[in-house]
């Protein structure tokens, strides 16, 4: 087998991988990397101008794995794109969203490369989208080249994650992709095969985060709702930047379940855009495949409000309330940062994070900062001193990188192949599986270097 890395900025960037296994060609997944703008953010796609395309496979629905499919199909139309049922309809909406922001992005930046893909180009995608059932193998055959039989397995992590297993010729080879084995409040953990393989390729976001004695899930949620309730109690506001994919969703469900148990007081909640229009689908996906546990009604019964659109930066707002918004890592002009930008420096409010932020979006440059600190919101041309309180909950949609050292451990793969991580992540996979099973060769491939598995 053959592996390409297109993601051109190492770290998680942009995810892409071309795979080579025997006479196939197949690319998992065509993101777009949060922290570039323009075609900048795209993977290397010119490196596989030339090569046919047997399949694209879509792992989730996040844009660091979906944003530029379109981009990549403008040159391989007829390639059909497996996914799981629950991305069947998420992928199409994330895309339509991901075109409107880059045309609001036009305006803003003056970038002329966007949109990078037009709505007519999302139209022409969707037929070439192929459902597959959770554990349910498909084997596809090429002409005198022989069969591969690929399966996807739950995920955890967001509504139709999927884990990958494909065996070509007795050679099976398996894709974490984004994972969680914990189950979330809308969503069950990963169910993986335990059986060996022999190349398996992991995620390694949570490569530095360090496992804390008594820490769970569950204690975690309560921390965050005791927060909540010091910060409403106090009259301040309380901004929980979420990932509008997923995270919302589960956050809602969560602040619903407070309420009906007396564990949070009456204030209003706000949500932003894409994250409640996603309401709708997963009730629908809900309703139609039981994949995920969640109820539109919770909106009402919790009165979501809209997200106020006229803010000035450094001016509090009076009213307190809870707001969930996207972006989950402050990403400039979006909700959660605009409205982090009022809130911080006023110290009755608070800023809590439950998922993972890069340490270069605004929001991983916020957790590392100091009480007090001078904290520059750039887009904004605005700076204000750190008096809110920033927190972080451990509510990632990853794994612990214990659980996914024991699924190495469990599956005994000759191969190990280090995905989605920063580099002391992946250093720290890479070291941890070396002296736990040193006859297991660990590949972290260079970006855009084709290496031999
Ligand atoms: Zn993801
Ligand atoms: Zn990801």
């Amino acid at each position: 087998m053959k592996l390409l890395d297109l993601n051109r900025d190492g770290g998680i960037g942009a995810n892409c991988h071309l795979y080579q296994i025997g006479p196939f060609n197949i690319l998992v997944d065509a993101g777009m990397n949060p922290k570039q703008a323009g075609l900048a953010s795209l993977p290397d796609f010119p490196a596989i101008r030339d090569i046919q395309l047997d399949f694209i496979i879509l792992t989730h629905c996040h844009l660091d794995h979906l944003g530029g499919l379109p981009v990549v199909m403008r040159e391989h139309p007829e390639t059909q794109v497996l996914m799981s049922i629950p991305s069947l309809s998420l992928a199409e909406r994330m895309l339509r969203n991901s075109c409107n922001v880059m045309k609001r992005q036009r305006e803003e930046t003056g970038l002329t490369e966007l949109p990078l893909f037009t709505h007519r180009e999302i139209d022409g995608m969707v037929p070439r989208f192929f459902p597959m059932t959770y554990n349910r193998t498909i084997t596809f055959d090429k002409e005198g080249g022989g069969e591969i039989a690929i399966t996807f397995f739950q995920a955890g992590h967001v509504a139709g994650a999927g884990g990958v297993e494909m065996v070509y010729q007795n050679r099976k080879i398996f894709l974490t992709g984004d994972v969680l084995f914990t189950p979330q409040k809308i969503l069950p953990g990963a169910k993986f095969p335990s059986r060996q393989v022999d190349t398996l390729v992991i995620e390694t976001t949570r490569g530095l985060n360090e496992p804390v004695e008594g820490r769970t899930r569950g204690t975690e949620v309560e921390r965050l709702l005791a927060k909540i309730r010091e910060v409403i109690k106090r009259g301040g506001s309380a901004l929980v930047p979420v990932f509008a994919l997923g995270r919302m969703q589960e956050i809602l469900t969560i602040l619903h379940e407070a309420r009906q148990n007396g564990k949070l007081p009456e204030c209003p909640v706000y949500c932003s855009g894409l994250g409640m229009d996603l309401v709708d689908y997963f009730d629908e996906i809900a309703r139609k495949t039981g994949l995920v546990k969640f109820r539109r009604k919770i909106i009402e019964e919790l009165d979501v409000q809209p997200f106020p659109r006229k803010l000035t930066p450094g001016r509090d707002l009076r009213q307190n309330a809870i707001y969930v918004l996207s972006s989950g890592m402050l990403v400039e002009n979006t909700p959660s940062y605009r409205l982090a930008s009022v809130l911080l420096g006023h110290a009755h409010n608070a800023i809590l994070y439950v998922g993972y932020c890069d340490p270069d979006t605004p929001g991983g440059k916020m957790l590392e900062s100091e009480a007090g600190d001078e904290f520059i919101f750039k887009a904004l041309d605005f700076t204000t001193p750190i008096r809110a309180d920033v927190e972080r909950f451990e509510l990632s949609g990853h794994a612990d990188r214990e659980e996914i050292v024991e699924l190495v451990l469990a599956v005994n793969p000759r191969v190990v192949v280090l995905t989605h991580g920063d580099q002391p992540a992946r250093d720290w996979f890479a070291k941890t599986i070396a002296e736990a099973a040193p006859a297991i060769k660990v590949i972290d491939p260079e970006p855009l270097k084709e290496t031999e598995v």
